[in-house]
């Protein structure tokens, strides 16, 4: 039997943050990745006509100078695109066209998107009282806080186009903590942040930042995961091999991997999960039902990502931003239309523009009955109204997504305490990924290299333990 320091399943960016951290201390660490590809979610192609499709996630926004200095350790600095000017400038749908959503206060004060009546509701937010349930809906607390029409026009929009949320189910305290949280102790979101901008909490640990930049590859998101693999090598990290059994083994883990057919059985001091949440669930439902549930519970949205290619002058629109996000209230097929050559040019070849419309979403799912022709014909359909396309774009690709981002709804901070009593429960056992502490990438990157500093610790205390017992 095969006998590792740490397996991780799973090789999205969670996993192989995780791993790669591991590596670079030094550790015995294999990644099993069920697909045929690492990476997940980020997936992108290069089409025949030069055209680079982002198939799911497709911009990348950190503060974080510790994420530039990997991309740099793993040879890939060279390979970033950022957006310019335009990553800043974003729209918001308003009587079935972009509208600009002003990024500076005297702008925001004279935005068309929120009536008069609106704006000054704003206004009375310092002086509505905090909540006294331990919970409430991301809709609920904004309705509250901001007023509906803020929560409708502003908010809504920017929850469909991150989460593909329902607002009226995700949990305020799970999906924005900081609010929840700046809430509780100032009795105001205003204040609260304010505050915690000017103080911050004491002993709270800050990270170096930098100034927020929004980025991706020369040849797509997916170039990122590819890099960390090809880092690790082959022998690290086995495509096409899915855990199907996790089981406690002394002080140990074993894990039945069923490698392309062939069924193989490895030995490690850690496992981390890093495999989406129903996966996780069916790996510790042996030995832990509980934690199964609080799993099972966690649910995920279906998106649809259609890819357009068009040339330049069949599109009216300037298309000098990020996009487009549509309010649920506008009962669009969209969530957003992106408009990523706009922020990377090498996206698009020359005199062309690649527009990405994101549809589906916990409101609105994407059906398993939904052909094809059908959701490319929608995509066309918003491009044209929307953003003034004429004809035929000249090239399409669609990919479904049928368990596309993770959703903080309610119970959500419940189930993950069931989760991190299961953690305590069994040391060496750890779970990551976009269900717990942040769906973005930066986070879930992040979240697994705090996750293999802490499988790092336990593995070094491990051999004193043993001669304390
Ligand atoms: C359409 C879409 C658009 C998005 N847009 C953005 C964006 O623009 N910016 C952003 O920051 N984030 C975005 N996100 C969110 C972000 O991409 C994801 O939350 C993040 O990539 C999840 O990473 P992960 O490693 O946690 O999970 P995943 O990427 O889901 O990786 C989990 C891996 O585990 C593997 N696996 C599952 N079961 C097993 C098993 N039994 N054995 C072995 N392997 C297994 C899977 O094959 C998969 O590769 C988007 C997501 C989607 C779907």
């Amino acid at each position: 039997m095969k006998s590792y320091d740490v397996v991780v399943v799973g090789g999205g960016i969670s996993g192989l943050s995780a791993a790669y951290t591991l590596y670079k201390r030094g550790l015995e660490v294999l990644v099993i990745e069920a697909g045929d590809e690492v990476g997940g979610a980020m997936r992108s192609i290069t089409t025949p006509e030069g055209y680079v499709f982002d198939c799911g996630p497709n911009t990348l926004a950190t503060k974080d100078p510790r994420l530039w200095a990997e991309l740099t350790d793993l040879g890939i600095a060279d390979r970033v695109v950022t957006a310019g000017r335009a990553g800043k400038r974003r729209y918001f749908l308003k009587d079935g066209k972009p509208l600009e959503i002003p990024n500076d206060p005297v702008g925001l004060a004279r935005m068309k998107h929120i009536s008069l009546k609106g704006k000054l509701r704003i206004l009375r937010e310092p002086f509505v009282p905090r909540t006294t349930s331990s919970d409430e809906s991301v809709a609920g607390f904004f309705d509250r806080r901001i007023g509906p029409e803020v929560m409708q026009r502003m908010i809504d929009p920017f929850v469909s186009g991150v989460y593909s949320g329902d607002p009226s189910k995700m949990s305020i305290k799970a999906t924005f903590p900081a609010i929840w949280e700046a809430e509780q102790r100032a009795g105001s979101i205003i204040k609260g942040l304010l505050g915690g901008r000017n103080g911050t909490k004491k002993g709270a640990v800050q990270g170096p930042k930098m100034r927020s930049v929004t980025l991706n590859f020369k040849g797509g998101i997916a170039e990122w995961p590819k890099a960390i693999a090809r880092v690790l090598g082959p022998q690290r990290v086995w495509r096409k091999a899915r855990a199907t059994g996790l089981h406690p083994v002394g002080a140990g883990w074993a894990l039945v991997v069923d490698r392309d057919g062939q069924i193989e059985t490895l030995e490690a001091a850690s496992v981390v999960v890093a495999a989406p949440a129903y996966a996780a669930a069916d790996l510790v439902s042996e030995f832990d039902a509980s934690a199964s549930t609080a799993l099972r519970g966690m649910t995920y949205s279906s998106m649809a990502v259609v890819n357009l290619g068009y040339r330049r002058s069949q599109v009216a629109h300037p298309l000098d931003g990020f996009g487009v996000l549509a309010p649920s209230c506008d009962r669009r097929n969209f969530l957003g239309l992106l408009w990523a050559s706009s922020l990377f040019p090498p996206f698009a070849p020359e005199g062309r523009v690649n527009i990405i419309d994101m549809m589906g979403g916990s409101l609105n799912p994407i059906r398993d009955t939904q052909s094809r022709e059908d959701l490319i014909a929608n995509a066309v359909t918003d491009s044209h109204a929307v953003l003034g396309a004429s004809g035929a774009p000249e090239v399409v690709n669609l990919t479904r997504w049928p368990r596309a981002v993770a959703q903080y709804n309610f119970g959500h901070v419940e189930r993950i305490a069931v989760l991190e009593r299961l953690e305590q429960a069994r040391p060496g056992l750890y779970f990551v990924g976009s269900y717990r502490g942040g769906v973005g990438m930066p986070k879930c990157w992040r979240n697994g290299v705090n996750t293999a500093d802490q499988v790092a610790t336990f593995l070094a205390a491990r051999p004193a333990l043993a001669v304390a017992d």
